[in-house]
C-alpha cells in the first residue's frame, strides 16, 4: 500500500479502528446516539465527519450530497491533506464526469472502493492509497456519497475498516434522511401556516374589493390589495375581450412598483403561447421559472412569472398575472396557490359585478321604455288637445258670421298653432342634438341671446304679472357657439322660470364672467324642484310631479334640451333649489378665444 509521502509529518485519526465486530458495533451505536441529536443539518454533517475519524479511526472522510436529479455532486465537508476539516462546497460536477461516482451508481453495492488510486487535496493529487465511496439510500435513491482515503495514515483496506465504512454510511445516511424529513415537515408545517395566514388575508381582501361598485376601482384595487396585502411583487390583470378573441389590461404595476394603467393595451390570445395552450387544456395556473418579463408588450427584464387563469364555468374571463421583476424573490409553490386562489376570488367577484350591472342596465334600458311610452302618451295628448280646439274652431269660424267672435276665435287658433309648432320643435332639435357630437359655430354674444328671449317670453310672463329684471355685463366676452341652439336653450331656462312661478313672482338673469368663463345665472321665486325631482330633470321627458299640475302643455324635453346643448359647448350646468322658495339655475360656458 502507498502511502503520502507527507504522511509521516501529519495528524492521524485520534483512535485506531476498532479491532473487533462488537466493540465496533458497540461505538457505532453510541456514536448514532449522539449524532442523533444533532438537529442542524450542516452541524450533523461536519460532526460525522470529525465523530467518524475520532471514534471510528477513519483517516480521511468527505460527504458529497446528489442533486434530486441523481446527476450531480456537490461536497459539503472534506478532510484536507493536513486532517483538517474543511468546508467543501466549492467541489461539485456530474456523476457522468467521474468514473468512480459512476461507479458506485453501477452496484448494488454499498461500497465500492479502489486501491493505489491517486488521492486529491482541493482538486491537486497529494499522494496515491485506497479510496472509497459508500452510498447513502433513502428509499431507492442514492441521495449522499461518503468518501474515505488513507492518505495521512497509509493504513490497508481491511475488510473490518471495509466493514465500518459500510455500518457507518448507512447509519449517516439514516441520519441524515430523518433529520431531512424533520426539517421538511417543519417546512411543510412553517408554509401551512403561512397559507392559513395568506387565507385569511385573502378572505379579508375579498371583503373590500367586494365593496366596489365600479368595475375599474374593482381592477385597481385588485392589485394594489393584492400587493400590498398578499405581498404579491409585480402584478397584472387582463381581461378576455370576447368581440376581438383578444384581451384588453386593466391594471398592472410598472418596474418602479407604480399602479400602471394598462386599459390601451390589447393582444390577439393567439400571440400568447403560454396561455393559449392553459386555455387549450383548461389549466389554472402555470409558472414560468426563467423568462423575459414585459411590461404593456415591452421586455423590462427576467425572472419568474406566473398566471392564474380567471375562469366562470368553462368560459375563460382573463388572467391574473405575476412577477419578480422587482423584489427578484426566488419562487416557492405557495405563490401559485395563492394566485390561483386569488384568481378564482377575483374572477367570481367579477362576473358577480359584470352581472349586477347588466342588470342595472336592463332596469335603466326598462325606464326609458315606459318614459318613452309615457312620452308617447303625453305627446298624443299634448297633441289631440290643440288639434281639438284647432278643429272646433274651425267648425265655429265656419258656422258663425260673428266677426268678433271669429276674430277671437282665430286667436285661440294662432296660440294653438304656436304650442304645435314649439312642441314639433323640440322634438326635432333634441334628435338632432343627440346625434351631432359637435355644432357649427360662431362667436356669440350671450347678451343679445338673453335679451332677445326676454323679448319673446314677456307677454307671457306679463300675463302672470312677473317681473324680469335683468344684469347683463355689457363687457361679457364672447363665446364660441351655435347661435340657435344656445338661444334655445336660454329661451327654455326663461320659459320654465315663468311657467313655474306663481303670480307676482320675480325672475332675476345676470351675465358676468371670470378668466375664461361666461355664465349666465337664473332665479326664480317659483314652486321649486323636490329632492327626488332634481335628480331627474335633465333626462328626457321627464316631468316633476306638480309641473304637469301647473302646466298642462309641457313636453319635458326643455332641459334635456338645455343640457345637451350645453355639453355639445364644453360647458356646465347647475342647479340649486328649494321646494316654496325658488330655484336658480346657472349656465358656465367657456369663453371665445380671440382669434
Ligand atoms: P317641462 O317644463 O316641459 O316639464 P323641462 O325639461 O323643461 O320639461 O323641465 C323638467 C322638469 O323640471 C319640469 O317638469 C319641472 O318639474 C322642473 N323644472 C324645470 N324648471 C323649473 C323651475 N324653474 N322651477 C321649478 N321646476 C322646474
Amino acid at each position: 500500500m502507498s502511502s503520502s509521502p507527507l504522511h509521516s509529518s501529519l495528524s492521524s485519526p485520534d483512535n485506531p479502528p476498532p479491532d473487533s465486530i462488537p466493540s465496533m458495533l458497540k461505538t457505532l451505536y453510541f456514536l448514532s446516539i449522539e449524532l442523533g441529536r444533532i438537529q442542524d443539518f450542516d452541524e450533523l454533517l461536519y460532526q460525522a465527519i470529525v465523530r467518524g475519524r475520532h471514534d471510528l479511526g477513519i483517516d480521511r472522510l468527505g460527504i458529497f450530497l446528489v442533486s434530486d436529479d441523481g446527476q450531480e455532486y456537490q461536497g459539503v465537508y472534506g478532510t484536507n491533506k493536513h486532517g483538517v476539516v474543511h468546508d467543501a462546497r466549492a467541489s461539485r460536477g456530474k456523476i457522468a464526469d467521474d468514473s468512480f461516482f459512476t461507479a458506485l451508481f453501477n452496484t448494488t453495492e454499498r461500497v465500492t472502493y479502489r486501491l493505489n488510486a491517486p488521492l486529491y487535496d482541493f482538486g491537486e493529487q497529494v499522494g496515491v492509497g485506497w479510496n472509497t465511496l459508500t452510498a447513502m439510500w433513502h428509499g431507492d435513491q442514492i441521495f449522499g456519497i461518503f468518501a474515505a482515503d488513507n492518505l495521512l495514515n497509509g493504513a490497508p483496506l481491511t475488510p473490518m475498516m471495509l466493514e465500518v465504512l459500510n455500518l457507518y454510511g448507512a447509519m449517516l445516511g439514516h441520519l441524515i434522511a430523518r433529520l431531512r424529513t424533520e426539517q421538511a415537515l417543519r417546512i411543510n408545517e412553517e408554509n401551512s401556516r403561512r397559507f392559513g395566514e395568506n387565507l385569511r388575508r385573502l378572505h379579508e381582501v375579498t371583503m373590500q374589493l367586494s365593496l366596489l361598485d365600479d368595475l375599474s376601482d374593482l381592477y385597481r384595487q385588485a392589485i394594489i390589495l393584492g400587493r400590498s396585502q398578499l405581498g404579491f411583487d409585480r402584478m397584472g390583470l387582463f381581461l378576455m375581450d370576447e368581440a376581438t378573441n383578444g384581451i384588453v389590461g386593466t391594471f398592472g404595476t410598472n418596474p418602479q412598483g407604480e399602479i400602471s394603467d394598462l386599459r390601451n393595451y390589447r393582444l390577439p390570445i393567439a400571440q400568447h403561447a403560454g396561455v393559449s395552450e392553459m386555455l387549450a387544456n383548461r389549466k389554472y395556473a402555470e409558472i414560468w421559472p426563467d423568462i423575459t418579463l414585459f411590461e404593456a408588450g415591452v421586455p423590462v427584464g427576467t425572472g419568474w412569472n406566473a398566471i392564474a387563469i380567471l375562469w366562470d364555468g368553462d368560459r375563460s374571463i382573463g388572467w391574473l398575472a405575476c412577477d419578480n421583476l422587482i423584489r427578484q424573490d426566488a419562487y416557492t409553490p405557495h405563490i401559485l396557490e395563492l394566485l390561483t386562489l386569488y384568481g378564482t376570488t377575483l374572477g367570481h367577484l367579477i362576473t358577480r359585478r359584470r352581472a349586477e350591472i347588466a342588470r342595472g342596465e336592463m332596469a335603466l334600458e326598462r325606464e326609458k321604455l315606459q318614459m318613452m311610452s309615457t312620452f308617447v302618451a303625453n305627446i298624443s295628448h299634448d297633441l289631440k288637445t290643440p288639434l281639438a280646439v284647432l278643429r272646433n274652431s274651425l267648425y265655429l269660424i265656419d258656422h258663425s258670421t260673428d266677426v268678433t267672435k271669429n276674430k277671437q276665435r282665430m286667436g285661440v287658433m294662432q296660440s294653438q298653432i304656436d304650442h304645435l309648432d314649439r312642441l314639433i320643435q323640440d322634438l326635432l332639435l333634441i334628435s338632432r342634438l343627440e346625434y351631432s357630437l359637435t355644432l357649427d359655430t360662431t362667436e356669440v354674444n350671450l347678451n343679445s341671446l338673453i335679451e332677445r328671449a326676454i323679448q319673446a317670453i314677456l307677454p307671457s310672463a306679463e300675463g302672470k304679472h312677473i317681473y324680469l329684471e335683468a344684469k347683463l355685463d355689457p363687457q361679457l366676452p364672447l363665446v364660441r357657439g351655435a347661435e340657435h341652439e344656445l338661444y334655445r336653450a336660454i329661451v327654455n331656462l326663461i320659459e320654465n322660470a315663468v311657467n313655474y312661478t306663481p303670480d307676482n313672482g320675480t325672475i332675476e338673469m345676470k351675465s358676468y364672467a371670470d378668466t375664461d368663463t361666461v355664465h349666465f345665472k337664473l332665479s326664480d321665486t317659483g314652486i321649486g324642484i323636490s329632492r327626488q325631482d332634481l335628480t331627474h330633470i335633465f333626462d328626457r321627458y321627464y316631468r316633476g310631479e306638480t309641473a304637469r299640475d301647473i302646466v298642462h302643455t309641457g313636453t319635458g324635453l326643455g332641459l334635456s334640451i338645455v343640457k345637451r346643448v350645453i355639453e355639445l359647448h364644453q360647458g356646465e350646468i347647475e342647479v340649486n333649489s328649494e321646494m316654496g322658495t325658488g330655484t336658480t339655475f346657472q349656465i358656465m360656458l367657456p369663453c371665445a378665444v380671440p382669434t
